[in-house]
């Protein structure tokens, strides 16, 4: 009997031994691919707005296409999903987290270029620089989008919008990367957009966006920021954690609006809210799970449902292992 435990025992600490020599073996493989940063468990939480969600397997910051291209085509050979994340501004992570890799294009590819009365953005740079370049340079026609706090990948991939103008309107083309490392251009004409979507297969990569903007003055250029500003501070509870509107806007009128007439402005799920000041805002108020807000949502809809007869779709991409 003794010997028998000590064999069970010796056996365990053999596979463990190996188990542990097959994951530093992983994590060596994948760290070489690239230059760029690779964390392993990474916790989604501290690359959110909603400062929710668990480990990310993986998470790579590669610091050029060729270094992309790499990741790509190593996960396709050896089957592992890739999600591509911006700056996690209308995403919930669940709480278990994301199984496969995260690439962020925030850290390597992030440069932008004016061309004429082209800016050319490559993704990984927020919409914020983006629109103060344009300003800088006296362009016109990116100022709706200050403050959307996003890259210009994940604006293009939601066709973001503001103050009743998207993305899609100051588009001239999109450079993309396919599954197998290809890149490819596609003008504005090929792409389609759509309220808060770009219609592509969910395994291309956004790379860059071209906008065609015009000339403008630069004060008034400011001013028209300064008033935009304004608007968001007043109208949005940007002092705690969010991911922006939680629903699109259904065809019967804003979301907001059915969400505060069924009563539930401030209503509260542990610690996760429907904001005070902006219905359509799920706030975090320290602590909350993914689990916690996701409830939230599934209430908001189905009291709304109920109550009002319409069906909110949510504009928020829900991710991660349920
Ligand atoms: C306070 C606040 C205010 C907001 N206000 C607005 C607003 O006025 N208007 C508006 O439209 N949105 C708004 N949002 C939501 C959000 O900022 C936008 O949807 C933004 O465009 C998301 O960009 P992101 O980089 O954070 O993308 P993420 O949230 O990281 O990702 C969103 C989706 O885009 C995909 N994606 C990201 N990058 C790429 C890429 N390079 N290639 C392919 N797919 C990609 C992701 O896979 C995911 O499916 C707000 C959010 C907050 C927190």
């Amino acid at each position: 009997m003794r010997i028998s435990n000590f064999c069970n025992r010796f056996a365990l600490r053999n596979l463990q031994f190996k188990m542990e020599s097959v994951v530093k073996d992983y994590q060596k493989e994948t760290k070489g691919l690239i230059q760029g940063k690779v964390l392993f468990d990474a916790p989604m939480r501290k690359y959110t707005s909603l400062r929710v969600g668990g480990p990310a397997d993986c998470l790579l910051f590669p610091m050029d296409l060729k270094e992309l291209r790499k990741i790509i085509r190593h996960a396709r050979k050896k089957g592992i999903p890739v999600f591509v994340l911006g700056k996690g501004t209308n995403l919930i992570v669940r709480d278990r987290g994301i199984r496969g890799w995260v690439v962020s294009l925030t850290k390597g590819i992030k440069k932008i270029e004016r061309d004429g009365e082209f800016l050319e953005a490559e993704a990984g740079c927020t919409l914020q620089q983006l629109v103060r370049f344009s300003i800088q340079k006296g362009l016109s026609g990116l100022e709706p989008f200050f403050g959307i706090p996003g890259t210009v990948g994940g604006g293009l991939a939601m066709n973001a919008g503001a103050w009743g103008a998207e993305l899609k309107d100051v588009v001239h083309s999109v450079t993309l990367m396919k599954e197998d490392g290809e890149v490819m251009e596609r003008s504005r004409s090929r792409l389609k957009f759509s309220y808060r979507r770009l219609n592509l297969p969910s395994s291309w990569i956004i790379l860059k966006g071209s906008f065609r903007l015009k000339e403008g003055r630069r004060e008034e250029l400011i001013e028209r920021l300064k008033t935009f500003s304004e608007m968001r501070k007043r109208t949005q509870p940007l002092d705690h954690p969010s991911a922006g509107s939680i629903f699109k806007n259904p065809k019967e009128g804003p979301a907001g609006k059915w969400i505060e007439e069924v009563g539930l402005r401030g209503f509260q799920m542990g610690q996760a809210m429907v904001s005070g000041r902006h219905a359509n805002f799920i706030i975090n108020l320290g602590k909350a799970s993914a689990a916690e807000i996701l409830r939230l949502i599934e209430w908001v809809e189905k009291e709304v449902y109920e109550k009002k007869g319409i069906s909110l779709e949510r504009e928020v991409k829900v991710v991660g292992e349920p």
